[in-house]
C-alpha cells in the first residue's frame, strides 16, 4: 500500500500547485490611491462641505469610528499609515522631536522639525539608515516590482519611502521638488512633466503661506495655486504614466489643505469665533476635496476606477487655539511678539525653567542663552545642563509637547511632573515607565508610545487642556492651549482631544464593501496594514505595535468583537488625575480622548458610547 499512497500523494500535491498557479494571474492585486486631506476633521465633511468626499463615504465604507493616533500631529501619523505600525515602533513621535545629536539640515539644532526633505536624510543617516525602524508600504511595494509615488506636502510624502532619495524608483513631488533640497525627477518623469508642459519645480504656497501675527491676521486664502501643480502632476503625468506600465501601483496624495489654511487662517484673530469654521478653513476643505475629484476623474478617464482601491483619510483633527492660562509664570512677561496676558511660544519650557530655577537654552539658535522677556526661537529649549549634556529637552509642537530627560534622572522627571501638575494649561501626562510611577500621570506604555524605536525616548507627553465654545457639537468648535507662535483664534491640533483624534476616514473600490458604516474603530496603522495586504506586500516587523487589517470592510469580513475601558491614574496630591478612554479589537489599541476630567473635549470618566452603537 505504501507507493500507492505516496503516489496518491504526489498527485495530490500536483493538482493544487497547479490550482494555485492556474490563479496566480488573477490575483494581481489592484492599485491603491491614499489621498490624505490634512487635518480635515470627520465631522465636518458633508455634501456642502467635501461633496467627494462625502460621496466616497457614502457610496464606499465610511469608517465613523476613526482615529488619529496621539501626539496629533502630522510626521507621527503619516509613519503610522507608511508602516502600519504604531508611534512607539516608528520613534517619530512628533513634528518636533530632539534627535540626540546636531542636524547638519537643520542648522545643528538637536530639535529637528520633520517636514523637510534634507532632514529626514539626516536622521535616516544618523539611525542605522530608516529611522522608522520598520519597512513602508511604498518601499515594499516597489520590491514587489510595484510603481510608486508620493506627491504633496512636504515631510509626510517622503516619509512613506524615506529611504529612496534617489527619485529613480518612488516618484517623490513635494514643496522642495526642482530645489537642491527636493528629492529629484527621474529623467523619465522629467521628460513626461516637460511634454505635459509642466513645470519641474513646485511653485510656492503664495498668499496662503502668510502666517500673520499678533496684530496683523494670517491668510485668507487657501492652497489653491501650489496643489493645483500636486493634482496637475498627478492627473496629467504620473497615472497616465502608470496606466502605460500596466502594474499595480501604489500612490500616495497628501493635501496640505486644510491643514496650513487652518492654522494660518486670519478670519478670528485674537477671537475664539469663527476660529477654524470661517471662510478660509472652509475653502481649504473645499479645495482638498476638488484635488480629490480631479484625481477620480482622472481614474475614470484612464480606465482605472474599476481596479483602483481610493482610501481617504487625515492624518489628525483641528481646534481652534487659545493662549490663556491664569498660572503660566509667562503671563506677566511682556514679550515682543505677544499680546499682553497671552502664552508666548515657549511657555512649558519657560515654565520649567522658572520652577525649577535652571537656564534655557536656545538650540535653535546657536545654542544661547536666553535672557529676561525672551523666549527660545521656534519654542524648543534646552533647560538646564549644556549643549552637550542637557538636562532637560523640551520639543515644541502645539496642542502637546515632548520633554526628554536625556540622563534619565528620576528625580529630575519627578520635579517637571510636579511643576507641570500645577500648570491649568495642562491635561494629562503620560511618563517613560522607566522613569517610575508618579501619581496624576499614565505611563508612556498606556498609551502605545513605548515600543522599538530606535530615536531617542520621551520622558513625558504633555497634553494641553481643551474646551469648546458651545456649537452644539463640541467636536466642532473644540478651542485648545497650544505651544505655538500662531495666535488665539487661528488653529492648531496635536492635543488628546476628540477633536484631535477624529479624523476623517472613508474607502471606496474594487476590494471594499460598499454602502456600508463601519462601527468599529479604526486607526491610521490600520490603514497601513490594510493596504499591505490589499497590495500583498512582504511585511516583516520589528515591533509589536501594529495595527490591524480592517477587514470588516471588506467582502465577507465580519464585524470584530469591541470592548472600551476608561483607564484613570492615581491621583496627585492636588486630586489631578489622568484618564484615558480606549476601544479594543483583540490587542489592537485606539485612544478616543484623554486628559484631566473637564479639561479635555470628549473625554468621560463614566460610561464610553458603545462603539457598535
Ligand atoms: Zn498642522
Amino acid at each position: 500500500m505504501r507507493p500507492l499512497l505516496l503516489l496518491g500523494s504526489t498527485i495530490l500535491s500536483v493538482t493544487l500547485s497547479s490550482a494555485v498557479f492556474a490563479q496566480a494571474p488573477a490575483t494581481r492585486p489592484h492599485n491603491v490611491v491614499l489621498f490624505v486631506a490634512d487635518g480635515l476633521r470627520f465631522r465636518i465633511v458633508d455634501d456642502h462641505t467635501a461633496p467627494t468626499m462625502a460621496a466616497l463615504a457614502r457610496e464606499g465604507v465610511s469608517l465613523r469610528n476613526s482615529h488619529a493616533l496621539f501626539p496629533t500631529f502630522t510626521t507621527a501619523n503619516a509613519s503610522s499609515m507608511a508602516t502600519g505600525h504604531m508611534l512607539g515602533d516608528t520613534g517619530d513621535f512628533s513634528n518636533t522631536i530632539f534627535a540626540g545629536f546636531e542636524v547638519p539640515g537643520a542648522a545643528k539644532s538637536q530639535t529637528p522639525f520633520l517636514e523637510n526633505d534634507a532632514i529626514l536624510g539626516d536622521i535616516d543617516e544618523h539611525f542605522s539608515g530608516n529611522y522608522l525602524n520598520e519597512a513602508t508600504i511604498l518601499k515594499l511595494a516597489r520590491d514587489k516590482g510595484y510603481s510608486t509615488a508620493s506627491i504633496g506636502k512636504i515631510g509626510p510624502v517622503l516619509i512613506f519611502d524615506p529611504t529612496e532619495r534617489s527619485g529613480n524608483q518612488t516618484i517623490v513631488v513635494d514643496d522642495a521638488t526642482g530645489t537642491p533640497r527636493g528629492i529629484p525627477l527621474s529623467a523619465e518623469i522629467t521628460e513626461r512633466l516637460t511634454a505635459a508642459d509642466l513645470a519641474l519645480a513646485t511653485p510656492s504656497r503664495g498668499a496662503n503661506g502668510v502666517a500673520g501675527n499678533m496684530s496683523m491676521p494670517g491668510t485668507l486664502t487657501a492652497n489653491v495655486l501650489q496643489q493645483d501643480y500636486f493634482a496637475a502632476v498627478t492627473t496629467r503625468v504620473v497615472l497616465p504614466m502608470f496606466k502605460d506600465r500596466n502594474k499595480p501601483f501604489v500612490l500616495v496624495f497628501w493635501s496640505r489643505d486644510p491643514d496650513g489654511s487652518q492654522h494660518y487662517q486670519g478670519d478670528s484673530l485674537n477671537s475664539l469665533v469663527p476660529g477654524i469654521n470661517g471662510p478660509t478653513s472652509l475653502a481649504a476643505i473645499r479645495n482638498a476635496d476638488d484635488n480629490l475629484a480631479r484625481i477620480r476623474s482622472a481614474l475614470g478617464e484612464l480606465g482605472l476606477l474599476d481596479t483602483t482601491d481610493i482610501i481617504a483619510t487625515s492624518d489628525h483633527g483641528f481646534s481652534t487655539i487659545s493662549k490663556e492660562s491664569q498660572t503660566s509664570s509667562t503671563i506677566r512677561t511682556r514679550f515682543a511678539d505677544t499680546l499682553p496676558g497671552h502664552l508666548p511660544l515657549g511657555f512649558v519650557a519657560l515654565d520649567l525653567a522658572h520652577a525649577l530655577n535652571l537656564p534655557v537654552i536656545d538650540p535653535d539658535d546657536g545654542y544661547k542663552t536666553l535672557g529676561e522677556g525672551q523666549h527660545t526661537k521656534l519654542g524648543n529649549a534646552f533647560v538646564g545642563g549644556d549643549r552637550r549634556n542637557p538636562r532637560i529637552v523640551v520639543a515644541v509642537n502645539g496642542g502637546s509637547d515632548l520633554i526628554y530627560i536625556p540622563d534619565g534622572d528620576k528625580s529630575v522627571a519627578r520635579q517637571v511632573v510636579d511643576a507641570l501638575l500645577t500648570q491649568d494649561y495642562v491635561s494629562g501626562l503620560f511618563v517613560d515607565s522607566k522613569l517610575g510611577k508618579f501619581p496624576g500621570t499614565l505611563s508612556l506604555d498606556d498609551i502605545a508610545l513605548e515600543g522599538a524605536a530606535v530615536t531617542p525616548h520621551p520622558a513625558i507627553a504633555v497634553n494641553f487642556r481643551s474646551f469648546d465654545t458651545v456649537c452644539g457639537e463640541p467636536v466642532l468648535c473644540t478651542v485648545e492651549v497650544a505651544d505655538t507662535v500662531l495666535q488665539q483664534g487661528q488653529g492648531m491640533h496635536g492635543s488628546f482631544s476628540r477633536a484631535d483624534t477624529w479624523n476623517f476616514m472613508a474607502m471606496q473600490g474594487p476590494d471594499f464593501k460598499s454602502q456600508f458604516v463601519d462601527p468599529a474603530p479604526a486607526s491610521n496603522a490600520d490603514l497601513g496594514r490594510t493596504i499591505a495586504q490589499l497590495m500583498q506586500l512582504d511585511v516583516s516587523d520589528k515591533g509589536k505595535l501594529v495595527g490591524r487589517v480592517l477587514s470588516e470592510s471588506l467582502p465577507n469580513g465580519a464585524l470584530p468583537t469591541v470592548t472600551s475601558r476608561i483607564l484613570t491614574s492615581d491621583p496627585a496630591p492636588n486630586g489631578l488625575a489622568t484618564v484615558i478612554n480606549m476601544q479594543m479589537v483583540g490587542d489592537t489599541r485606539y485612544y478616543d480622548a484623554a486628559g484631566f476630567p473637564g479639561r479635555t473635549v470628549g473625554l468621560s470618566i463614566t460610561a464610553l458610547p458603545s462603539a457598535t452603537q
